[in-house]
Formats: C-alpha cells, sequence, structure tokens
C-alpha cells in the first residue's frame, strides 16, 4: 500500500499539480479544498503526511495546523505565499517540519514530502518491525529484498546491483549507463529513468512505503542506506 498525503489547498491548479508529481512518485493522494474537509479525512483515513496550505478559505493553515497536533503527530509541510509567513513557520511552535514557498515546482515539493518521511521514520511507531535488506547472489543474477526473489529484466539487475556496491554513495546516470547497457552510448539518461522506475515499482511491491532508489536531482540515483 502506498502511503497516503493529504493535500489540504484551496487553488485547483495548485493541488492539481501537486497530485500529479506525488502519485508520479508513488504515493497516494487525498485532497481537500478547506480545512474543514482535511480534518475529517485526518481523523477518517491513515494519512503519512500533511501538505497544508496557509491560506485556506474558512481557516488558516497555523491554526488549522494546532488543530492537527492536538489529534496526531503526522509531518505537516506548509505551502505558503509569503515570506512573513515563512518567518512564522520558522520563529514560532506551529509544529510543522517543513515549508515550500509558492510558486513551487512541484517535484521540489514531492523531494521535500519524501525527506521529510525519511527523517520522521525513526520516530513514527512502524507497524512493520521486520528487518529489511537486500541480498544479492551474482553468479544467480538474483536480488532478493526481505527475502523476497526480485523478478527483474537485465538491465534492472544491472542498475540495482550497481547501486548495492556502496549503499549511500550516488551513482550519476552516466554511470548507470555504463554499468548497465553493453553499448551505453545507444541510451540517454531518460531511459535510465525509466528503468528505475520500473525497479522502484517491484521494489515497493515487496516493501511497500520504503524508498530504496533515492533520487538525488541533477546528480543521479544511491541506494537507500536504511535498509
Ligand atoms: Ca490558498
Amino acid at each position: 500500500m502506498p502511503e497516503t498525503i493529504l493535500i489540504i489547498e484551496d487553488e485547483p491548479a495548485i493541488a492539481d499539480n501537486l497530485v500529479y508529481a506525488l502519485e508520479l512518485d508513488g504515493f497516494a493522494t487525498v485532497w481537500c479544498a478547506t480545512g474543514g474537509d482535511g480534518m475529517r479525512v485526518l481523523r477518517d483515513r491513515d494519512i503519512a503526511l500533511v501538505v497544508l496550505d496557509v491560506g485556506l478559505p474558512d481557516t488558516n493553515g497555523f491554526e488549522l495546523c494546532k488543530k492537527i497536533r492536538s489529534l496526531s503527530a503526522v509531518p505537516v509541510i506548509f505551502l505558503t505565499a509569503r515570506s512573513d509567513e515563512v518567518d512564522r513557520i520558522v520563529g514560532l511552535e506551529i509544529g510543522g517540519d517543513d515549508y515550500v514557498v509558492k510558486p513551487f515546482s512541484p517535484r521540489e515539493l514531492a523531494a521535500r514530502v519524501r525527506a521529510v518521511l525519511r527523517r520522521t521514520a525513526a520516530s513514527r511507531p512502524s507497524p512493520d518491525k521486520t528487518p529489511t535488506g537486500l541480498e544479492i547472489d551474482r553468479a544467480r543474477r538474483q536480488i532478493m529484498l526481505r527475502g523476497t526473489a526480485l523478478d527483474l529484466s537485465r538491465t534492472e539487475f544491472n542498475i540495482l546491483a550497481e547501486l548495492m556496491v556502496h549503499p549511500g554513495w550516488v551513482r550519476s546516470r552516466e554511470q548507470l549507463m555504463d554499468a548497465a547497457w553493453d553499448d551505453p552510448g545507444a541510451s540517454s539518461g531518460r531511459t535510465v529513468d525509466a528503468h528505475v522506475k520500473s525497479l522502484r515499482a517491484k521494489l515497493r511491491k515487496v516493501c511497500p512505503g520504503k524508498e530504496v532508489i533515492v533520487t538525488h536531482r541533477g546528480v543521479g540515483y544511491a541506494l537507500s542506506e536504511n535498509l
């Protein structure tokens, strides 16, 4: 089951962009245009993180965040249009975990969501305490995640095997191409991205909600060290 992100934002165009970027990243989303609807969803559903606009029609994000905090420790990322709001978010104990200033790139926001979820994962009670991990049998070209053999294409295997050499070390798309293709010149960075995407989908089937491959924007990919 993908983690569900609750978006509380009254501007449909911004919300649409957020839904698109987060779902592209493998999250599920719920969009609410008012604080009241947002609180109802928080009570009824298992929400991993809230993206909260400061300027809402029925309340403001600061008040709503206080209400959320009285109910749950779910991480909150504020969306704000004004720098004086940033001062309040940073300066006061409102309880937000991060903020993004409008206009922002939806991909940037998705990266923040992942970072906050990683940062807060340790303090979150997890229903799944089984140890996680990848194992590789290079002779059989088999990679296991949490003891489950992954059904990988030749290219996916090569990419994951390359990332497994040094967990945490960032590999550029070019380095991954060199490792994964017999004729790297015939491929492009976007081909690498496409294979990483399908690889992630397979990893998520075994380890939902766990980011096994971390994106370093503008640089490349690394294997998460928290496996
Ligand atoms: Ca607004």
